[in-house]
């Protein structure tokens, strides 16, 4: 097998991935050998997909905004999960992250004297999201991509698919890849891996985000003995496209849109009074399915999917064409409703992962309940749990976190790769006997058909892992998944082609998913309290004294494990959340 040896291989090419290379390539003076593993073509990474835009206090002396204010919001946001230390940090530091996205050429929405448009989103008390019409992802990747292409110390591995990561005794030491175009693995040898994989929504059948976010990255740290924190928190956004789950950007209600019930009221004013649809994403999924539960939603024909309005119309073409155009767009090619002429059908749809591998202030992954760092390895963006979502993400904060993170992490890794060696072990080896049981997957002439499998799980977590939990859906879902995991173990791939085999993929990226739902069907089983995005219908209310702390699941020789740490508090003290 071939081995590539380099100083640090970022596992993913997002927005928190190309962050990272680009500081950590410019800390060191384009000096370090920098390896960026992506199963995509870099450019089709899910970041691409982020519509409403990215938050940060840009004009305090105009708006009155500030950086403790936009702290608070997040804090209340997550329930007051968050650590409020990351939580401050991520304040302080987005404000020059959009500058800095800025100079290299985002073109960002202005206003009349040039400065950058901010719009008002879920949650946040000030207009503070700053945007790129409905397509700030792509934007924003598109300039991140151009600034890596020209660092000649940086190597792209594109459609490359890791799938181990090896760690020996407490240290990274590589990471072992399937180069799709051949099917040959790669082992990639280096002294720092990053692991910057996105988020894994697709354990959801309905969702507003793209096949490839399987939760790659955080299911591999996860086998490799790092503990996952506070995966019982999936974020729902409110408003999917039905039938298809593609996402109505949030910046449609910042723009003023409303939320309607069948029978064509405002139905907000009842859950969420001062913010109405401008209320944090738990609190307005919450409200829909409330609605449809007690007969107030509309149905799907052919889908037979539940859902409420919302309403457009009133913006007027020319807000829709100049904000918002690209869901203009995706309305009219995928459901033939034009939002200028009709209300569009939305529901609540898997959207987020805010729990993931678990990894102090730093962005440094923490083997255990103690602190103890894993040498070498870093988890940032949606794939990591730094935790300044906590309980439910404030939209636009996402971007922002990879974005901030980017720059830390950047820093330290090339601080650590030029003082560090490679670790001392059997790594080459280890990678070896990895390659072997692909093959030996790759080669079995029967078993059980993926694609079966994969859809038991979606249909599980669809219906016992959604908005509202209860005590007997989660333990069915639990007991489903345990089984699905039973028969992935005998999985057949039929495909025996060695080029571009999707088959195989698929397979791989299965596997990651069951080891997710797992891992949010216990933390959610265990948790005995709603808080955010976990709403359980026998436990109604935030527990503080029992639940104020975040939940670490891992694997220990095929066993599985839990522990709870404290949430770091600085000076917000947690109080009743009303909006
Ligand atoms: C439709 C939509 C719109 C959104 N809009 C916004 C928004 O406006 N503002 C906001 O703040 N947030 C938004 N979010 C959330 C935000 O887009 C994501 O959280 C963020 O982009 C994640 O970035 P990332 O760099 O962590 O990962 P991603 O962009 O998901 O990148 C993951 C990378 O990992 C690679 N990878 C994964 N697995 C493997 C593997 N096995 N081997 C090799 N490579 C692998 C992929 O190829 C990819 O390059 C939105 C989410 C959705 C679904």
């Amino acid at each position: 097998m071939e081995t590539i040896e380099c100083d640090i291989v970022i596992l993913g090419s997002g927005i928190a991935g190309l962050t990272t290379a680009i500081h950590s390539s410019n800390e060191s003076n384009r000096q370090l050998r920098i390896s960026i593993v992506t199963k995509l073509h870099a450019m089709r990474s899910h970041s691409v997909a982020a519509e409403g835009g990215v938050s940060g206090v840009l004009y305090p002396e105009v708006s009155g905004d500030s950086i403790d204010l936009h702290a608070y919001d997040t804090v209340k946001g997550s329930d007051f999960l968050a650590d409020q230390d990351a939580v401050e940090i991520l304040a302080k530091n987005a404000p020059e992250e959009i500058r800095f996205l800025d100079h290299l050429g985002v073109a960002w929405s202005r206003d009349e004297k040039g400065r950058i448009l901010q719009r008002p989103f879920g949650g946040m008390s000030q207009p503070r999201t700053a945007f790129a019409q409905d397509k700030t992802g792509f934007f924003i990747m598109r300039a991140l991509y151009d600034e890596i292409s020209s660092h000649k110390n940086v190597s792209i591995f594109h459609e490359h698919f890791a799938y181990s990561l090896i760690i020996e005794r407490g240290r990274f030491s590589g990471l072992v890849c399937m180069d799709l175009a051949s099917g040959e693995s790669r082992f990639i040898k280096a002294k720092v891996c990053v692991i910057a994989t996105g988020g894994a929504s697709r354990v959801y059948g309905f969702t507003t985000t793209s096949h490839s976010t399987t939760g790659d990255g955080i299911a591999l740290a996860y086998r490799a003995g790092i503990p996952l924190k506070d995966m019982e928190f999936v974020q729902f956004h409110p408003t999917a496209l039905v039938p298809n789950g593609i996402l109505i950007t949030e910046a449609a209600r910042g723009e003023g849109a409303y939320l309607l019930n069948s029978k064509g009221k405002r139905f907000m004013e009842d859950y969420a009074k001062s913010k109405m649809e401008l209320a944090p994403r738990d609190i307005v999924s919450r409200a829909i399915i409330t609605e449809i539960e007690q007969g107030r939603g509309f149905t799907h024909t052919e889908s037979g999917l539940k859902y409420v309005h919302l309403d457009l119309r009133h913006l007027g073409k020319k807000i829709i064409d100049d904000h918002l155009p690209m869901i203009k767009e995706i309305s009219i090619k995928s459901i033939a409703i034009d939002p200028v002429d009709e209300p569009l059908p939305v529901r609540p749809a898997a959207h987020f992962t805010m729990g993931g591998i678990n990894t102090d202030i730093h962005g440094r992954a923490v083997a255990d309940e103690n602190g103890n760092v894993v040498k070498g390895v870093w988890a940032i963006g949606e794939c990591g749990c730094v935790s300044v979502h906590g309980s439910n993400r404030l939209g636009s904060n996402s971007l922002s976190q990879c974005a901030v993170w980017g720059r830390l992490v950047g820093k330290q890794i090339a601080a650590y790769a030029s003082s560090e060696g490679f670790n001392k072990g059997e790594a080459e080896k280890l990678a070896e006997t990895e390659r072997d049981r692909l093959e030996e997957l790759a080669s079995r002439e029967s078993g059980e058909d993926p694609y079966k499998i994969k859809e038991e799980m979606q249909e599980a977590m669809d219906e016992y892992l959604y908005v509202y939990r209860n005590r007997v859906g989660m333990t069915r879902a639990k007991d489903k998944i345990e089984q699905l995991k039973a028969r992935f173990s005998n999985v057949y791939v039929k495909d025996k082609s060695r080029s571009f085999n999707t088959n195989l993929r698929d397979v791989l990226e299965i596997g990651n998913l069951l080891d997710i739902a797992e891992a949010i069907a216990i933390g959610a089983m265990h948790r005995k309290e709603t808080r955010g995005a976990h709403a359980v219908v026998e436990y109604p209310k935030r527990n503080d004294k029992d639940w104020l702390k975040h939940t670490l699941i891992f694997k220990n020789r095929g066993k599985i494990g839990l522990a709870y740490i404290p949430v770091k508090i600085t000076k917000w003290k947690p109080v009743e959340r009303v909006y």
